[in-house]
């Protein structure tokens, strides 16, 4: 099973990704954090890959292409895919499906977790950095122990610039302009799943689980 997870940032998809590679034992790929180690590494797009996170832009098609490409060809194929935060534009949807029939797989799946712009803007601006060692909290959803200090190293709690309400809101416009046309392609190819969003995380984690073997 081939599934694609997307939502808005702050929409929870972290986390339903966990509880569903749990479940059904696929591979995860999470974009995010695969470029961020190529950005550290000696690899061979390490440079442009750094430059386009350290300007808050996305990678461009092109290398997300090869480096998932790189990534996908590396597992075990058999076991499934779970691929989050991935694909973020149409021409990359298309080629994960042209990757994926080399292999003789297809996409079985698009769930798409949908919270409002409303909702986003609240959750993201609730989120707080340790300044010192990283850990991130959200003051709704997981709160640090005390107030504005760090549970694991007591250091001071902080919001980064890029979560600030306009910042946010810019993010999310860029989200939905690349992510509309893959919601549509999957529509039309009857693998879309939407889900609402804006619940609690074990109702969403079951309705996931009930609905994603029907059409
Ligand atoms: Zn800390």
């Amino acid at each position: 099973m081939n599934i694609i997870l997307l939502g808005p940032q702050g929409s929870g998809k972290g986390t339903q990704a966990e509880m569903l590679v749990k479940k059904y034992g696929m591979n995860y790929v999470e974009m995010g954090n695969i470029l961020r180690s190529i950005a550290a590494s000696d690899n061979q797009y390490a440079g442009v890959v750094k430059k386009t996170i350290d300007k808050g832009d996305m990678v461009e098609d092109e290398y997300v292409r090869l480096i998932a490409w790189d990534h996908i060809n590396k597992q075990d194929k058999e076991k499934g895919f779970l691929f989050d935060g991935y694909p973020r534009s149409l021409p990359q949807y298309e080629h994960l499906q042209d990757m994926l029939r080399k292999f003789g797989k297809k996409i079985d799946r698009l769930i798409y977790l949908n919270i409002s712009q409303e909702e986003s803007v609240r959750r993201l601006s609730a989120r707080r950095i340790c300044k010192k060692c990283g850990e991130i909290y959200n003051l709704i959803t997981n709160p640090p122990v005390t107030a504005g200090e760090c549970d694991k190293c007591k250091g001071e709690l902080i919001q980064r610039e890029d979560d600030q309400p306009e910042a946010i809101r810019h993010r999310l416009q860029l989200f939905s302009e690349r992510t509309e046309p893959i919601l549509e392609r999957a529509r039309q190819e009857n693998i879309l799943m939407e889900i609402n969003g804006e619940r609690p995380i074990e109702q969403i984690y079951e309705e996931i689980v009930s609905r994603i073997w029907t059409r």
